[in-house]
């Protein structure tokens, strides 16, 4: 068994990477090659955790395996830990026998930023030039760095619930050479792709503040109830998931469903534009969205690659096991 830990991840994961891996389980869940098991997420009662697990087999990348972790809210005040905690297992799918232990901190912010752009490369105008961004926290600043890389744009803006943490997002901008300014949510006109990665409950970006043509991805809304955007965004937009039942059950388009605004039907899966099954965007109006719930399969598709990774540097630590 290979264990490759969380402090290894860093040195040895690029977008690029997990862009590819990313947008190759996409691929493969809307050719049906790849599923996703249920998800599993419960409160445990003991130090406000929330701990679950996200699963699934790829059978064109031959991945099989589970996330295990979740959500420990006094973790950095008690601990110096970080909130967030998870551990990716491999499995052999020839023999069910355990191929690795993979850290999953890091991976789960890269596979996260790397969907918005696999979106961003197949949904987005190809003249985008005005990055916008909705949130300015942890999984924020790697959205951002990711976004970038996929177009020529030209400047960033930003709004944050909290505006004192914007200088998160402006460093980000400014590593990349580009103007950042800061915005009211009506400025958010001016943007030609959104990114949106709050925790929020309640919606910020109305279906006025969006411009015709704009791509928009939603990444922060993954448990039933969040929401990041007005239900009437979804239902002017060309709607887009990772995973479907997802997206109408835990994903941002839950609320456009409940309220009768979508049909599950208008809510089309990504792979299937990376696949060329779907025509994705057809006119320079169109506002497209793509709702991330965020699925086990892209953990396994990261993980399965630092694994390769770690074993070419020379990096990965066996056990007998
Ligand atoms: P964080 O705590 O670092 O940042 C939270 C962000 O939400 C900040 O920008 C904060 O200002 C904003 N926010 C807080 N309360 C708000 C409110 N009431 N209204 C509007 N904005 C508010 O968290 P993070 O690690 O950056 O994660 C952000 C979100 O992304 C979380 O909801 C997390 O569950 C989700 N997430 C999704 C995926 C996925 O695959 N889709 C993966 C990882 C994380």
């Amino acid at each position: 068994m290979i264990i490759v830990p969380e402090r290894e991840i860093a040195a040895l994961m690029t977008r690029d990477a997990a862009f590819d891996a990313v947008s190759g389980v996409f691929a493969a869940m809307a050719s049906k090659d790849a599923y996703n098991f249920p998800v599993i997420r419960e409160a445990i009662g003991h130090e406000d955790a929330l701990y679950g697990f996200k699963g699934g087999f790829d059978k064109a990348g031959m991945a099989l395996g589970v996330k295990a972790g979740g959500y420990w809210p006094h973790n950095l005040e008690k601990h110096g830990h970080i909130n967030h905690q998870s551990t990716v297992f491999l499995f052999d799918p020839d023999t069910g026998m355990v191929k690795a232990m993979v850290g999953g901190n890091l991976l789960t912010a890269l596979r996260t930023a790397a969907a918005s752009s696999v979106s961003i490369k197949h949904l987005a105008r190809k003249d985008a030039r005005v990055m916008g961004m909705i949130g300015a926290g942890h999984q924020a600043t790697f959205q951002l760095r990711a976004a970038l890389e996929q177009g020529r744009f030209e400047k960033v803006i930003g709004w944050n619930y909290h505006p004192d943490m914007l200088p998160n997002l402006e460093k980000v901008a400014t590593e990349a050479g580009l103007p950042f300014e800061a915005v009211e949510l009506d400025g958010m006109g001016e943007a030609d792709v959104i990114i949106s990665i709050t925790s929020a409950f309640a919606p910020s970006l109305m279906a006025d503040h969006v411009s015709p043509g704009t791509h928009i991805a939603c990444m922060g809304t993954d448990t039933k109830g969040k929401q990041e955007v007005e239900a009437a965004l979804l239902a002017r937009a060309t709607v887009f998931t990772d995973e479907v039942a997802q997206s109408i059950s835990i994903g941002e388009a839950q609320h456009a469903i409940a309220e009768g605004l979508i049909k599950q039907s208008d809510v089309h899966q990504i792979g299937a534009v990376i696949n060329g099954t779907h025509k994705g965007r057809t006119s320079e109006d169109e506002i497209t969205l793509f709702d991330g719930t965020g699925v086990g399969l892209q953990d396994l598709a990261v993980a399965a690659k630092v694994v390769e990774l770690a074993v070419q540097q020379g990096v990965a630590i066996e056990v007998d096991f």
